[in-house]
Formats: C-alpha cells, sequence, structure tokens
C-alpha cells in the first residue's frame, strides 16, 4: 500500500457509516504504526504485516465492533485505560461523576466503588486527590482483571484493592473491616426490554451485566440504597451515575432509606446525571 493510506482508510470508514472517520482513521493508524496518531496523515508507506492488521481492524470496526475494543484501550477523563469485552467503555457522560466525587473527598478518605468495570471511575479520583484509598468491587473476576492492570500501570496498585462480591449475596457488608468515607457507583440501569433497542455497539459488546437494570431500570438503586448505609460513615456520601430521566426515583429510594439528598448534577447535554446523597 503505499501513498494516501490515511485517505483510502478515511473513505472506507465513511462508506461503513463510521461517523468520525477521520478521527478513528487517525487512531487506528497511530495504535497499528505505533505512531502519534496525529502523524498519521504524514505516513506514505506500511509493511505487509501492518497492512494486514490495519485491514483486520478497518473489518472488525466495520462490522460494528467500537474502536476502543478492537484497540483494547480508551481515554476517560485525564487517563488511558485498558479494556476489554469484559468491561462497560468508558463513556464521556460519566467524567461529571467523577468530577463530582472528587469535590465530595477529602485528603486520606476511603472510596468504595460498586461495580468497579475498568476501574476508570475510581482510579481517576484516586489519582486526583491526596492520600486516598481505594475499594473496587464487582461480580466478574475478568473485570477485575482489567481493572488491577489499569491501577497497576497508574501506579495505584498500593492504594487499592479489588474484591470480587456479588452486592445481592447476603452478608455482602461483611468484607468491610472499616467504613468508608465515599461511595460511587454506575450501575447498570437500563430497562430490560430497551436493551434490544440499544445500538449494536453497546448491545453486542458492552456485557449485559453492565447495561441490565431490571423491569424498570431501578433493581440496583433500591438494592444498594438497602445495603450501602451501614459502611458509609456519617456525613459519608454515595453519588450516583443515573440514567436519562431516572434522577427523581433514585432521589426518592434512597430518601425512603434514611438517606438525605444532597444534589443532583446535569451533565452537559442538561440531564440530569449525578444524584448525590448524604448519610445523615
Ligand atoms: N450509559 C450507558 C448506556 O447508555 C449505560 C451504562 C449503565 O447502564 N450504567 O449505554
Amino acid at each position: 500500500m503505499q501513498n494516501n493510506i490515511y485517505e483510502d482508510i478515511i473513505k472506507k470508514m465513511a462508506d461503513g457509516g463510521i461517523q468520525s472517520p477521520r478521527l478513528e482513521a487517525r487512531l487506528l493508524i497511530g495504535f497499528v504504526l505505533k505512531i502519534d496518531p496525529n502523524d498519521a496523515p504524514l505516513i506514505k508507506s506500511i509493511s505487509i504485516k501492518e497492512k494486514e492488521e490495519l485491514d483486520d481492524f478497518i473489518n472488525k470496526r466495520l462490522c460494528g465492533m467500537p474502536l476502543d475494543k478492537i484497540l483494547g484501550q480508551k481515554s476517560f477523563y485525564k487517563y488511558d485505560f485498558k479494556v476489554s469485552e469484559n468491561v462497560l467503555s468508558p463513556r464521556p457522560d460519566t467524567e461529571i461523576l467523577v468530577e463530582e466525587a472528587i469535590k465530595k473527598t477529602k485528603a486520606e478518605d476511603t472510596i468504595l466503588e460498586l461495580g468497579v468495570g475498568s476501574g476508570c471511575v475510581l482510579l481517576s479520583i484516586l489519582k486526583e486527590t491526596r492520600g486516598t484509598q481505594g475499594i473496587g468491587i464487582d461480580v466478574s473476576i475478568e473485570a477485575l482483571k482489567i481493572a488491577k492492570e489499569n491501577a497497576k500501570s497508574l501506579e495505584l496498585e498500593q492504594r487499592c484493592r479489588f474484591i470480587e462480591k456479588n452486592w445481592n449475596d447476603d452478608g455482602f457488608n461483611d468484607c468491610f473491616d472499616k467504613k468508608v468515607d465515599i461511595i460511587v457507583s454506575n450501575p447498570p440501569y437500563i430497562k430490560t426490554e430497551e436493551i434490544k433497542t440499544l445500538d449494536r455497539e453497546v448491545r453486542l459488546y458492552d456485557p449485559l451485566i453492565a447495561l441490565d437494570g431490571g423491569e424498570d431500570g431501578l433493581d440496583c438503586y433500591r438494592k444498594i440504597a438497602k445495603i450501602c448505609q451501614p459502611i458509609v460513615q456519617k456525613e459519608g456520601y454515595i453519588l450516583l451515575e443515573v440514567g436519562a430521566g431516572q434522577a427523581q426515583d433514585v432521589e426518592k429510594i434512597f430518601l425512603r432509606q434514611g438517606w438525605a439528598h444532597e444534589q443532583t448534577v446535569k451533565d452537559l447535554a442538561g440531564i440530569k446525571r449525578v444524584v448525590i446523597l448524604k448519610n445523615k
């Protein structure tokens, strides 16, 4: 393949209906050739092996596999995270959960994340706060492997631990020897019936277990509201990502369990995205 490699890839991606063909072409070339993606337009030639790899990635992409799952990595907030088909891809929508959690965190606090997945939320918070400790819980051992790798590459291994646990199990709280200061979670919140209507990139490549929130999408919030109060310090917080239109219901669920509503924060699209509650 000679010349116009970049333009050829853009055309293939655009013809295949990819929304941001230029950006994705740069990222793909950058990844395969191990160069800065911004230098991708300058390349003049590639090896046969690189061409084969690029063609393979382009084919996967045109079959609907999301770019981050092809490359095995995604940028989120200020950092790069390893991802796989066993974790929910980090979304820009979730960065606001990180920002709000950082505001509520004091130096030396312990932060617990329920459903830690790739670790992108918990590890970003730890990275931005002084002397904090993290606990990441997930039911998926494969997800925890990814979270641990991300902790290692961000040099946070000494500041966090990961526990394989299902929050539906009896005795969930037994794994905490002391109370935490902050809980964060982006639990599964899609209504079961709506899963089949999601984009194929989400439906086929994000783990169902990270999406399915039950009949009304609120199952996990009900469960979390019930089990979490005994493990948070008095005056401690829980911050939850919620789906569009769910904020009020989630607030009510927690108020009923004796939590105090602190604040609900909108995302950049004006959707109520993060519900913050206080253990009064
Ligand atoms: N935000 C994701 C989506 O809309 C869902 C993530 C979740 O259920 N927590 O696809």
